[in-house]
């Protein structure tokens, strides 16, 4: 079959990889499993060997044409879609969560995530192969190079941990990257921040706007007041200078609710 690389198609040929992965979503014998981009099935082989119910969505056409040859007559449901534009909560039938899993097309990772967030209610677990990079900023701690908006936004979400790194000769083709995957553990944080998703993601991405600029520079950026900024950021006790990758979520909701709520 010809591969397409626009699709991000680079296929996991390393089975004892496609097993750790598969495992690390836990026991899948009572759940409905949703598998982003199933392509050849090295993953969706075990996935269809041990859940209860499985979705897989794939972009491609004649992939998809080929899964759903493959798996006819099982619980597998081979979807033709974007991903992008799947309704995840078409698929509960219960009050039972999803579980996500998936070898992602890699240029659209960051989508993926949001996509994932917007349903952050029906999910309770994302097992999700990515670029080494992007998971790499994904999982970071405030303070780290890596940590950025896409590392505050995921863990507003989820607990993330990371599970392992692979070459890439453990994909056909290979990728002219390293690939990394990471276990989602979905449980929101807004509640306890004291803070609206809606309002504080928006004013997250202000304080991220211009990576070079400090904090204060892009909250002056963004129309907050100068005296405004100054008696937030000197009540949380960081520097005027610090920039925002620097600033722990706890710290971030305490400079929101200080700016918007009076
Ligand atoms: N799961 C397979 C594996 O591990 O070998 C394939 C992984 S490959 C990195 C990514 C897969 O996602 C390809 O099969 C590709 O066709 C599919 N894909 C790309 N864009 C997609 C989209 N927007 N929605 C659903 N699937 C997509």
């Amino acid at each position: 079959m010809s591969q397409k690389p626009k699709l991000g198609q680079n296929f996991l040929t390393d089975r004892s990889a496609s097993s750790r992965i598969v495992e690390a979503l836990g026991d899948i014998s009572e759940k409905t499993v949703v598998e982003i981009g199933p392509g050849n099935a090295a993953i969706t082989e075990l996935l269809a060997q041990k859940a209860h119910r499985l979705i897989a969505v794939e972009l491609d056409r004649a992939l998809a044409a080929n899964l759903k040859r493959r798996f006819a007559g099982s619980q597998v449901e081979v979807i033709e879609q974007d991903i992008l534009i799947f309704d995840l909560a078409s698929l509960r039938d219960s009050d039972e969560k999803l579980l996500v899993i998936g070898n992602l097309p890699y240029y659209i990772t960051s989508d993926i995530l949001l996509h994932l967030f917007r349903y952050h209610n029906v999910i309770s677990r994302a097992v999700l192969m990515m670029q080494r990079e992007v998971a790499d900023r994904v999982a970071a701690a405030p303070g780290s190079r890596d940590y950025g908006l896409l590392s505050a936004t995921t863990q507003l979400y989820a607990q993330v941990e990371k599970l392992m790194t692979l070459p890439p000769g453990a994909f056909a083709p290979p990728p002219k990257v390293y690939s990394s995957v990471l276990r989602l553990t979905f449980a929101t944080r807004f509640s306890e921040l004291g803070v609206d998703a809606d309002g504080f993601i928006a004013f997250l991405r202000q304080c991220f706007a211009q990576k070079r600029k400090t904090l204060v520079n892009n909250l002056r950026a963004a129309g907050f007041d100068a005296p405004g900024i100054a008696r937030v950021v000197e009540a949380s006790g960081i520097s005027g200078q610090a920039r925002a990758e620097a600033v722990s979520l706890e710290v971030m909701a305490g400079l929101y609710r200080g700016l918007t709520q009076g």
